[in-house]
């Protein structure tokens, strides 16, 4: 139904969009015997913990610059096989000096992987370089540090993911300083496994462009308003929350009182295979279960076009293809 739509994604985990018949062909070429957490072609997983061993048992077969880049590779050509024009794709260059492949290394195979999809199809994609709060403030730091020193015209943006729970956002400031004077675009997961105070909390730290998710926001209704009275841009997830239970099913997803109530929506697949979505599900859903019109979800494409992290040149050149 939305297949002749042109898409647009603003937010997704790299590691988390791996393919899982290009995992499994990983798997066998290391010898990692991952039949615990892949089985009949889908990741197996069945609370937040186990979905958490299952993602870094995912991420333990990609080694090398060439799986990286080939992992791009293959994630953007699917997005361009259902007519994606752009993605914003969330990395961690601490994942790469952790699994011994060094940042610099990790980066340039995503970057790779890039060029490779852009020069079959033409689908544009910038990074954003994100900081884990459970690795505490000095690592997040580092994280931006190092997203600033690159001079990578790829990365564009910074986020701040990992376990919600950890911290409060103030105590990250810093990091989102060293990033805003760089010229990155901001953006912080909130609003998803803690309630609104987090996305408050986000908009009275750093008051960042867009939030990961912020679907909690709905909780308080003044906050919503704040969000519409602000343009913040809501990266939204439907099929990532009701994995991982934020809201019991769709109905209850808050995505349409959100948009009615003025605030700027987009819509992405977070972490696809592992959420047994992908984009193309993500706006069928949109289609189908909220119910919203070609036009409206035309409306939210142009919102993602909007608040991408891209120079003007390429925004433009996005919205005359939309
Ligand atoms: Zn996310």
């Amino acid at each position: 139904m939305t297949s002749h739509l042109k898409k647009v994604e603003l937010h997704c985990h790299l590691e988390g969009a791996a393919p899982p018949v290009l995992t499994e062909a990983q798997a066998r070429k290391y010898g990692v015997d991952i039949s615990g957490e892949l089985r009949d072609g889908a990741y197996v997983w069945h609370d937040f913990a186990s979905f958490l061993e299952c993602y870094d048992k995912v991420s333990e077969v990609y080694r090398t610059e060439e799986d990286y880049a080939l992992l791009t590779e293959t994630y953007l050509d699917e997005l361009a096989g259902i007519d994606t024009i752009y993605s914003e794709l969330i990395v961690s260059p601490d994942h790469g000096k952790r699994i011994g492949l060094g940042a610099d290394a990790y980066i340039s195979g995503v970057c790779e992987g890039i060029r490779r999809a852009k020069a079959k199809s033409g689908i544009e994609a910038r990074l954003i370089v994100t900081g884990e709060r459970h690795f505490g403030p000095e690592s997040v730091i580092g994280a931006a540090e190092y997203a600033a020193r690159a001079g990578n015209p790829l990365i564009t943006g910074f986020n701040l993911a990992g376990e919600e729970r950890m911290g409060r956002v103030a105590d990250y400031i810093r990091a989102f300083d060293i990033a805003r004077d760089a010229g990155l675009g901001l953006t912080i997961h909130a609003g998803e496994v803690c309630g609104a105070f987090s996305v408050a909390d986000a908009l009275d730290a750093v008051r960042p462009a867009r939030i990961g998710h912020g679907v909690r926001a709905i909780e308080d209704l003044d906050l919503v308003k704040r969000l519409a009275d602000l343009g913040t841009v809501l990266e939204v997830c439907p099929g990532s929350n009701i994995a991982l239970r934020v809201f019991p099913d769709f109905t209850s997803h808050p995505l349409r009182r959100l948009k009615e109530a003025g605030v700027r929506v987009t819509i992405s697949s977070d972490d696809p295979p592992f959420f047994h979505t992908s984009l193309e599900r993500e706006y069928e859903l949109a289609a189908v279960v909220f119910g919203f019109t070609d036009a409206e979800i035309n409306a939210m494409t142009r919102t993602a076009i909007e608040a991408a992290f891209v120079d003007e040149e390429t925004r433009q050149a996005l919205l005359a293809r939309l």
